[in-house]
């Protein structure tokens, strides 16, 4: 039987509140406002995914499936260097691929099938879940539709999750929608983009917001083995830190 690793945010407090960081073998999704520093959890954890045991990481190699273009090779070498750890080689050590429409999405996850049979990965990073799902399907009629096509994506990448032993890392937007599914929903009435079947896919989603100054704040909203609680966390040139 396989044994469930849990690896660092890169904040000391918001390991706490998920009891260690985020489990392998778990679907964990993160939603927020543009600039609430998603992108740069994904990128920290991209590093520190590739660390020891005994710095929060897995020792393990990271997928990272980018849908806006937003991954920096810059950025991970700069949180490397906070670990020390070469950053030539931590960038080396993330497979990345750009996917432009969810039918490649879907692809490129299937693809990674091959990486993850060497039982060298631990992370997936998907930045982010529903963007392209949102513009591939942006009629109102074709809802119904793309929550199928996006229930396939999840339930592949929840049997993934499990059958390699990896933390899939997915980002999330927050709409306004009032038409949206109420679960969820955050103090301003914003919601998570994917309605049922992706809060149902979802081990544990984490609700970030901006707070005072340079202050971020994460809320788990759903967690199997977390109570509802809060941490703040900020973001710096080593990525996400206390
Ligand atoms: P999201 O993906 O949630 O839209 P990002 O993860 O892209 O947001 O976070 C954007 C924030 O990260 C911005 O506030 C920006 O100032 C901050 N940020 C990006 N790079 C750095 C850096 N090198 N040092 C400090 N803060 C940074
Ligand atoms: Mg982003």
């Amino acid at each position: 039987r396989k044994k469930c690793i849990r690896i660092s945010t890169g904040s000391k407090q918001l390991d706490a509140a998920l009891n260690g960081g985020f489990q392998t073998m778990s679907i964990n999704e993160v939603y927020g406002e543009f600039r609430c520093g998603k992108t740069q959890l994904a990128h920290t954890m991209a590093v520190i995914t590739q660390l020891p045991r005994e710095m929060g990481g897995a020792e393990g190699k990271v997928a990272y499936i980018d849908t806006e273009g937003t991954f920096r090779p810059e950025r991970i070498m700069e949180i490397a260097e906070r670990f020390g750890v070469d950053p030539d080689q931590a960038c080396e050590n993330i497979a990345y691929a750009r996917a432009q429409n969810t039918e490649m999405q879907a692809e490129l996850l299937d693809g990674l099938a091959a990486n993850f049979a060497t039982n060298e990965y631990r992370l997936l990073v998907i930045d982010s879940v529903m963007s392209l799902y949102r513009t591939d399907y942006s009629g109102r009629g074709e809802l119904s539709e793309r929550q199928q096509v996006l229930g396939q994506f999840l339930r592949r990448a929840t049997q993934m999750a499990e059958e390699f032993n990896l933390v899939v890392l997915m980002t999330n937007q927050v709409m306004s929608d009032p038409g949206a599914s109420a679960l969820f929903a955050g103090a301003d009435g914003r919601k998570p983009a994917g309605g049922h079947i992706l809060a149902h896919a979802s081990t544990t989603r984490l609700l970030l917001r901006k707070g005072r100054g340079e202050e971020r704040v994460a809320k788990i909203v759903d967690s199997p083995d977390c109570p509802e609680r809060e941490a703040t966390y900020i973001i710096t040139t080593g990525g996400i830190t206390d």
